[in-house]
């Protein structure tokens, strides 16, 4: 049976090395402050917010949740932003995805300063990362980095398939992969036979927001399988793989809830006291 990489407590021993360095930050004057901008009353939204508080509270990281109304202006929105770029007490600015319709979500993107973009969804920190610099990285992508690391899982010269390829989960993680010097494929919707691909992945990341599709005919002997996916089915969160099927098989594997998710808030902490140390040279 597989292996499970516990997302959660790995997030809490990151975040015990963290208090420290927040601690020894703080001695030297500078308290790392994240700002997060949290548009409407979708349920999923607050509840990530309020997540990704409670984490930094843990920590020390200062946070300052903005709540505003779905009838907020895209001028308005710019506006805020603006001034918490031009704000020196504000080191990480985050605006809670999805925005309403009426907001462009890649003006709101390329509107914060890439120094204090601590989603690490700018264009500039997307370039960067896409040319092996050192920049603030997409939490998501940056936790199944760093949840590979922990178990010493060999990235290199590994067949990584990548399910899903959007801005924010599938394509950086299959070029953090590639960074890592992982043979990468990206599958997604357009793909046939899905199968013939993920049947030769050491490294299956599954990003699809389908539940439970991912189970043991999929995967290789002793796949690594990690689970993005965050599913509500009858009240209850569910990853994209069949977990009890899929450990059969795997030689690690990822649970969810406890899984991916709380990584992801882990090195958004990360990324804040990165921007707060000012190593994001911009
Ligand atoms: P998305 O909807 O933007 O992308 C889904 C991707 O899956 C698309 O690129 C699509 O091409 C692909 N896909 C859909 N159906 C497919 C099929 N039948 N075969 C192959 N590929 C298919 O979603 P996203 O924002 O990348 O998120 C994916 C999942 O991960 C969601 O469940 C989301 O809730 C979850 N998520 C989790 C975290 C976390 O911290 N754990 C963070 C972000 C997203």
């Amino acid at each position: 049976a597989a292996t499970i990489i516990n997302g959660k407590e790995l997030a809490q021993e990151l975040r015990l090395g963290m208090k420290d360095e927040v601690k020894q930050l703080k001695e030297q004057g500078v308290t790392p402050q994240l700002t997060v901008v949290l548009i409407g009353d979708n349920p999923a939204s607050k509840s990530y917010v309020n997540g990704k508080r409670k984490a930094s509270d843990e920590v020390g990281i200062l946070s300052n949740i903005i709540e505003l109304p779905t009838s907020i202006t895209e001028e308005k929105l710019l506006q805020l932003i603006s001034e918490l770029n031009n704000d020196q007490d504000v080191h990480g600015i985050l605006v809670q995805l999805p925005l309403p319709e009426h907001i462009k979500e890649q003006h709101i993107i390329e509107a914060i300063d890439p120094s204090k973009d601590v989603d690490g969804f700018h264009p500039i920190n997307i370039g960067r990362m896409m040319t092996g610099q050192d920049t603030l990285l997409p939490c998501t992508p940056y936790g199944i980095i760093t949840m590979l690391q922990s178990k010493n899982i060999q990235i290199a010269g590994k067949h990584a398939v990548v399910i899903g390829r959007s801005n924010i989960v599938g394509k950086p993680v299959g070029q953090l992969l590639l960074n890592e010097n992982a043979t990468v494929t990206y599958c997604h919707s357009k793909t046939p036979d899905l199968k013939s691909y993920t049947r030769n992945a050491d490294i299956l990341i599954v990003a699809m927001g389908i539940p439970n599709v991912i189970n043991e005919d999929y995967l290789k002997d002793d796949a690594i399988v990690i689970d993005v996916g965050i599913n509500r089915v009858n009240g209850s969160l569910t990853g994209d793989v069949d977990f009890e099927s899929a450990k059969n098989k795997a030689a690690y594997i990822t649970p969810v809830p406890k899984g991916v998710g709380p990584m992801t808030i882990a090195m958004l902490l990360k990324n804040t006291i990165k921007a707060a140390k000012g190593l994001s040279d911009n």
